[in-house]
């Protein structure tokens, strides 16, 4: 069992989502699938998961 420390920092309805960081731009997204492009980059991103904290 894991302890939450009181809240967790990504949920939406209770479900976890991952945090997604561009590699090329920087941007942050929080999703639970691996984005597929980002707004600044478009089709040339790469996501990296973010490990939560
Ligand atoms: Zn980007």
């Amino acid at each position: 069992m894991k302890n939450s420390q009181g809240k967790l920092a990504f949920s939406r309805g209770g479900m976890k989502v991952a945090v997604w960081v561009c590699k090329r731009c920087g941007y942050v997204r929080d999703s639970r699938c691996k984005p597929r492009k980002c707004p600044n980059c478009g089709d040339q991103a790469e996501f990296e998961k973010q490990e939560e904290k």
